[in-house]
């Protein structure tokens, strides 16, 4: 027998329109008829199809029903935390500065590298948690901070056992593998050497280990970092083993890491506070989605917003993210993002949310999130607000969403 239930009783439905890249359905006294955990039917309630008149409702509460949310950048696994150096920052000392001395990055590398794989998977699922509690119902998430090949084969294991406890847990997921996230303290500098390793070693070793865990392959291009040619030769590793391009691209400064995903197909291109015209045209062009991180913008107390007007301007179908990591930005909620998106970003608050669902589910090749049409997941998130928009006008409000009954 199917499982058959029809929500009723909201004050109303809202959602993006799949079929077309800004466009919002809104509908007023909404019904939802689901079947086997998928949306079957969507519209007014007085237009219920006569053949759902007989399924079990669920009272929706008077809530507004919107998708849940899908956050399409994260570093959710890493040891310990770097609460210590805020306050040097907070004092005007800057990230790369903290990272010269050895700190930043390589402080979370060490802690990661002494963590089991137990005790990754333990604060992954605390973690997850957290995200779930605020909406979130999927999730990508990388590797990154082994930077060798054994303490990123754990990360990797970890993400395997947290995909499992997903449907437990309420959450699903998406591994990209970054073990090109920065360059390892035993190359010493040696980009070249390092990025041979990835491409040649441990991206084949990984996928051999763990067969299906991860979709994707990401590289932090960036000056001083690894360089565009680099960060193409090591997506043509990861496409020969299956794994779709995303890249940390024009962060701290302009590379042409746009360009590049571009070029390669990437599924995304993310941050891009330095990104140029030429990249942004391409991106549109070839179906790159930016993935725009504006809470790693506040949490470093830079001034350089992502253009995430000019991006839509240029035919771009912008996603948010929170970028969750313990450096630059150690925070699971996507509310901070929306407002955030819409204060800084300059975004409407229609253009946030869909760029939080739909266009971030587009991130990830995914066409069955981010959005309530027929054929979606039934991810609905319901909302006790008289009007959507007071999630970000109440500044602060801590919000949370409730979920349909199992
Ligand atoms: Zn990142």
């Amino acid at each position: 027998m199917a499982d058959r239930r029809v929500l009723t009783n909201l004050r109303g439905l809202w959602t993006p329109d799949p079929a077309r890249a800004w466009a919002v359905d809104r509908i007023p006294g909404a019904a939802l008829a689901l079947e086997d955990g998928r949306v079957a039917w969507m519209g007014r309630a007085g237009d219920l199809p006569a053949a759902w008149a007989d399924a079990p409702e669920v009272d929706g509460g008077g809530a507004w029903a919107t998708p849940g949310f899908v956050d399409p950048h994260t570093h959710l696994l890493f040891g310990g935390n770097r609460s210590g150096e805020f306050n040097r920052r907070l004092a005007g000392v800057s990230y790369q500065q903290i990272a010269a001395e050895g700190g930043g990055i390589r402080e979370t590398v060490r802690a990661t590298r002494e963590a089991s794989v137990d005790e990754l998977v333990a604060t992954g699922e605390a973690r997850l948690q957290a995200f779930r509690q605020r909406g979130v119902v999927h999730l990508e998430c990388k590797t990154g901070y082994g930077l060798e090949l054994e303490s990123e084969s754990r990360l990797t294991a970890a993400y395997a056992e947290l995909k499992r406890r997903g449907p437990s847990l309420g959450i699903s997921l998406d591994v990209t593998l970054l073990p090109a996230h920065d360059i390892a303290p035993e190359f010493a500098g040696d980009a070249e050497a390092n990025l041979r390793a990835v491409a040649e070693d441990w991206l084949p070793e990984l996928v051999r280990r763990h067969p299906g865990v991860a979709r994707f392959c990401d590289i932090f291009v960036e000056t001083g970092v690894y360089t565009v040619d680099q960060g193409r030769r090591m997506f043509e590793a990861g496409k020969r083993l299956g794994l779709i391009p995303r890249v940390h691209a024009d962060e701290l400064t302009w590379t042409g890491g746009a360009e590049l995903a571009a070029e390669v197909g990437a599924a995304s291109a993310d941050h891009l506070m330095f990104c140029s015209e030429a990249g942004m045209k391409a991106m549109a062009a070839a179906d790159v989605t930016p993935v725009l991180l504006p809470a790693t913008t506040l949490f470093l107390g830079m001034r350089d917003w992502a253009p995430a007007r000019k991006m839509i301007e240029a035919g771009c179908r912008v996603a948010l993210a929170t970028d969750f990591n313990p450096g630059s930005c150690p925070c699971v909620d996507p509310l901070t993002i929306l407002r955030l998106g819409c204060l800084q970003l300059r975004m409407t608050f229609e253009e946030a949310f869909t760029a939080m669902t739909l266009h971030a589910a587009r991130s990830l090749r995914r066409d069955d999130l981010g959005h309530l049409h027929p054929g979606a997941r039934a991810e609905v998130l319901l909302w006790d607000v008289e009007e959507l928009l007071e999630l970000v006008y109440w500044v602060g409000e801590p919000y949370r969403p409730r979920f349909l009954g199992a």
